[in-house]
């Protein structure tokens, strides 16, 4: 049934359509400016001496921070990129694009280097002003991402903004690399064949309105692929913002949008350099966050970065501009070194060599061709993908589920000061419990981590066959390092966190 998409009856001819897609970007639009404009000059409540009491209540942070961050976790894993298809800002800034310079995005800018350095800057937000915490700060935030689109689009070409300042899209595109769907062409063949290329031209077509006699013609336009990508060429989904376009585009109905096998893009050679760079900052900060539960855990992976503030004299500032950069860089290195230093063991090669007076002994072989040190990370990298995203899921399934009856509240009073004071202060209404009891809750968190690791080692093995030669075994043991390091934290956390309780 899900083989493809876009024949379903009903489901097809949506997907087909750029109208039903332009009204979702639409009211996902307004629902940003809605966040917008509750969250503007909410901070907190005079008289109340909670410091962030609109947290859960107030309709920006609680939309942005649990709904939409918590919610689209889910999409990824199924979809990979699907949130790309009704992403307001990806929208506008496509849209503002065609108006303005048209300027291509340079090399140097052209990597994820501009969105790494952008989820680093969000880490420091939450460290220094608790950013996720304020209705007034996260107000602050949508508005400058909406500006950063209009002005990304007004010099750059294309979807400029995606590639410089969204770290949300990036992460995406590292779970489409496990997601079970796909969208792929139908037959390359045609594809060759086909002269037009509108999937990825998008050239101009007539439209003609008539109404009795009457007839309108105009020229229109057909919006092309962000991405500048070839479909029959395409082998991973990470580039892929499925925005439809080809979808809708496609002379010839060449294009299939459907399931394929879990980590279907794992045997497709490593995350490039920049690319690992942004992975190895995501990884910091999930196994930070996840592990934050874990008190004795916390206080081994926080204590380097607390010394070093103890050592260096410096205040609360310090310590958080040494805890992010600690947790976004060194303490994911970390996790990898063992996996490299066993894969560059793995190189050594002892030899038995004749004893002759007379005779120097023979020259060394020549060493077999070796990665370089960021492609060897981008290779030992991939099978933590799934690892990470079940710890995401995890993250997602416990917040939601603890947050998720607030929805209501929410919806009633956006400003959330009356919830707030209702449910905390006057307390005339009690504060909404969870969704699942805590006794499946653990259980079904423990699943999911389950799940990601075996995906992991699967993805282990999918990534070492694609290497193929003598690199396949002391690659599987490399990469089960860093995976079942990673599996024992999140694993450990879990057990303290919800089964000792
Ligand atoms: S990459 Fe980011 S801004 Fe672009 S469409 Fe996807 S979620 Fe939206
Ligand atoms: S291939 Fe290009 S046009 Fe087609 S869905 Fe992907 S990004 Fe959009």
């Amino acid at each position: 049934m899900f083989d493809n998409l876009l024949e379903i009856k009903g489901l097809g001819p949506l997907l087909r359509s750029p109208w039903p897609w332009r009204l979702v970007r639409l009211a996902g639009l307004l629902v940003l400016l809605a966040m917008t404009a509750y969250g503007w000059h909410h901070h907190a409540i005079p008289g109340v001496e909670v410091a962030d009491p609109l947290m859960y209540t107030n309709f920006a942070s609680y939309f942005f921070w649990v709904l939409w961050m918590m919610g689209v976790v889910f999409l990824a894993l199924l979809m990979g990129r699907a949130w790309c298809t009704v992403c307001p800002l990806g929208w506008i800034n496509g849209l503002i694009a065609r108006l303005g310079l048209n300027r291509p995005l340079p090399s140097w800018l052209d990597n994820f280097v501009p969105v790494t350095l952008a989820l680093i800057a969000l880490q420091l937000a939450v460290y220094f002003l608790a950013i996720h915490r304020f209705p007034d700060y996260t107000a602050a935030l949508l508005a400058l991402m909406l500006l950063l689109a209009v002005g990304a689009g007004l010099i750059f070409r294309k979807r400029s903004f995606c590639t410089l300042f969204c770290p949300a899209g990036a992460v995406f595109g590292l779970y489409a690399r496990v997601a079970p769907f796909q969208l792929r062409v139908r037959d390359g063949e045609v594809c060759n064949a086909c002269e037009s290329k509108n999937c990825v031209s998008g050239a101009p077509l007539q439209k003609r309105l008539t109404l009795g006699s009457a007839v309108l013609t105009w020229q229109g336009h057909r919006a092309d692929c962000p991405a500048d990508l070839v479909l029959a060429g395409i082998e991973e989904s990470a580039t892929c913002s499925l925005c439809l376009h080809c979808v809708q585009n496609c002379d010839n109905d060449n294009i299939v949008l459907g399931r394929r096998p879990w980590l279907a893009d794992l045997g497709r050679g490593g995350l490039r350099p920049s690319e690992t760079l942004f992975f190895l900052v995501l990884l910091g900060m999930v196994t930070a966050n996840f592990s934050k539960v874990y008190v004795d855990l916390r206080e081994v992976i926080f204590w380097a970065p607390q010394q070093a503030a103890v050592l260096l004299g410096w205040a609360s500032g310090g310590y958080y501009l040494l805890t992010a950069l600690w947790v976004a860089l060194v303490f994911p290195l970390l996790l990898l070194l063992p996996g490299y230093l066993v894969l560059r063991l793995g190189e050594l090669q002892v030899e038995t060599l004749p004893v002759s007076s007379s005779a120097p002994p023979a020259p060394a072989a020549a060493a077999p061709h070796r990665s370089g040190f960021w492609n060897t990370l981008g290779e030992l990298a991939l099978p933590l993908i799934p690892m990470v995203l079940s710890a995401h899921v995890v993250l997602a399934v416990v917040k939601l589920n603890a947050k998720g009856g607030y929805l209501p509240f929410v919806m009633a009073d956006p400003s959330g000061v009356k919830s707030y004071l209702a449910i905390s202060v006057m307390n005339t209404v009690a504060a909404p419990g969870v969704l699942i009891p805590l006794d499946i809750l653990k259980w079904l968190a423990l699943a999911l981590l389950i799940g990601g690791y075996l995906l992991a080692l699967a993805g282990t093995r999918r990534a070492a066959a694609s290497l193929g030669g003598e690199k396949v075994k002391t690659y599987l043991l490399a990469a089960m390092v860093p995976v079942t390091l990673v599996a024992a934290i999140y694993g450990s956390t879990l057990f303290t966190w919800l089964f000792i309780r």
